[in-house]
């Protein structure tokens, strides 16, 4: 038996949708890392993209005009693409609900945030039905099945009631919590032996693998072989392989357009409107997992405490706008924007203020911009599977001269702890002294500490990733799945 296809299953489908007029409809390719990574393979086996178009059904464009459109797109990105239709209520009861109130807080530690409504499980039990329906519509019997991420834990299961026999694949892409806030989930029994339905779970981190592991022994009482990236829980008549598999970008990518000569220029311009200072870059989605409301208290403790630092820096904080719809975010918004306007009160001086904020998504080019151009990066999130952009800054810092400030909290500390500094983002004069270290760290370390970042991120990069997920994923049978044809070659 050999692995015909790769079927990607995630929330949304890499696409964007837009009507251009009363009747008609544009579609283009989405953005991510996960796109970047996944098309080439898709396209080599001729794959499949399973997911939601981002759109409630009541809006979108009918079935068989969605079906043309999509044909349209797939056959420009060079796979097909299959869409799974969502009405509002299956969205604000599964994805708003049990996925954004109840997983997401949890899986990030805030479970006093979570709203375990049950009327959200029993959507998010139907949604992934419907997801799984779609996988039995279009994937053959030997296709490699791979899921993503926590809107869709339950689609083995349902696949499996349905018969299926496939090699199913799951990667989280969300931290897994520790036992004692996992087992707040009132639905915890059912997550977990979900869960193992799969062949393959992957984690982000050593850390999520093991609160997971945890998480199985206390609740199901499973034996568990190997330690450290891969190991199996020992089932009655099955081995569920679990592993670490730290996602990653596109390093040439976000280098060779660092190098370009438009990103130069508006690199340029950034600078030449803050001169003579030092530039500390912090760049999130509004998310209260971001942790920016006391990333701003820190920076102002470090202007209290650091007097020396005044008129020498300044924050340029990127909000990128976020489920705006949900009160929560828009209350988080209120709160971030009296912080800013609190603090700039306080230190601005004629010719400068400490804070420049920014509420828009950026173009790739200005974002890069910013990440080549900034002496410093602060990522201080409260939590986060990874958080991309800790790599991205890093592989564009091409003169090798910024510094990270990172988070123990996010993924990415996991790999980057040596030469980042390491940060409690709860911690406001941890953060504050951070601020001042990185300001007064000599040429000859930043560039020590940023040469070892950018080789560690070059050496793991996207494709690294999906090569090691899919390596073990077919542990069992290498040869039902070629994986050497699958892969175009690194350039
Ligand atoms: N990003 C973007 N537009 C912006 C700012 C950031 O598309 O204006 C991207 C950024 O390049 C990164 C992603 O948003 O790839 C954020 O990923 P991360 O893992 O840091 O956090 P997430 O938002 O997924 O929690």
């Amino acid at each position: 038996m050999t692995a015909e296809r790769l079927v990607v299953v995630s929330n949304r489908l890499p696409v964007v949708l837009k009507r251009s007029g009363s009747d008609t409809w544009q579609i283009t390719p989405g953005s991510g890392g996960l796109v970047t990574a996944m098309g080439p393979v898709l396209r080599n086996r001729g794959g499949m993209w399973i997911g939601w178009p981002g759109l409630a059904s009541e809006d979108c464009p009918d079935e068989e005009s969605l079906g043309r459109l999509l044909t349209e797109g797939g056959s420009r990105s060079g796979y097909a693409l299959k869409y799974v239709y969502l009405d509002r209520d299956e969205i604000d009861r599964y994805y708003y609900g049990f996925a954004n109130e109840i997983l997401w807080p949890l899986f990030h530690d805030l479970f006093p945030q979570c709203n375990f409504d049950p009327v959200y499980w029993e959507a998010y039990e139907g949604v992934n039905c419907k997801f799984a329906r779609c996988v039995v519509e279009h994937a053959g019997k030997n296709d490699y099945v791979w899921v993503h991420d926590y809107h869709l834990i339950l689609v083995a299961r349902e696949l499996r009631r349905m018969g299926l026999g496939h090699r199913i694949g799951f990667f989280l892409h969300v931290p897994f919590p520790p036992l004692d806030i996992f087992l707040k989930l009132p639905w915890r029994f059912q997550i977990l032996e979900a869960l193992l339905e799969y062949d393959l779970i992957g984690f982000q981190t050593v850390r999520d693998r093991r609160n997971f592991i945890g998480c199985i022994r206390a609740l199901l009482g499973y034996k568990v072989k190997g330690r450290g990236q891969i190991g199996s829980i020992i089932m009655n008549d099955r081995e569920v392989h679990v592993g670490a598999f730290p996602i990653s970008i596109d390093f040439k990518e976000f280098s060779d357009l660092a190098r370009s000569g438009e990103v130069a220029d508006q690199a340029w311009i950034v600078h030449a409107n803050l001169p003579k200072m030092q530039l500390i870059l912090g760049v999130d989605r509004l998310d209260y997992t971001k942790g920016i409301p006391h990333r701003l208290l820190a920076f102002d403790n470090a202007l209290t405490r650091y007097p020396e630092l005044r008129r020498k820096v300044t924050l340029i904080q990127v909000v990128v706008p976020s489920r705006r719809e949900v009160e929560e975010y828009e209350k988080l918004k209120q709160e971030i924007e009296r912080l800013v306007g609190e603090i700039n009160g306080k230190y601005t001086e004629v010719g400068w203020s400490p804070i420049h904020y920014i509420f828009h998504t950026l173009t790739r080019t200005e974002l890069v911009a910013y990440y080549r151009t900034c002496e410093i990066a602060l990522i201080t999130p409260l939590k986060d599977g990874m958080n991309l952009v800790a790599k991205e800054y890093c592989a564009s810092s091409i003169e090798d001269n910024g510094v990270l400030i990172l988070s123990e909290f996010a993924g990415a500390a996991a790999q980057l702890y040596q030469d980042a500094l390491l940060v409690n983002p709860y911690d406001r004069q941890g953060v504050a002294d951070a601020i001042y270290k990185a300001f007064s760290m000599n040429e000859e370390q930043r560039r020590e500490r940023m040469r070892r970042l950018r080789n560690q991120i070059r050496r793991h990069d996207i494709i690294d990733w999906v090569d090691s997920f899919l390596r073990a994923g077919i542990a069992k049978g290498l040869d039902d799945f070629p994986l050497t044809e699958f892969f175009v070659p690194r350039q």
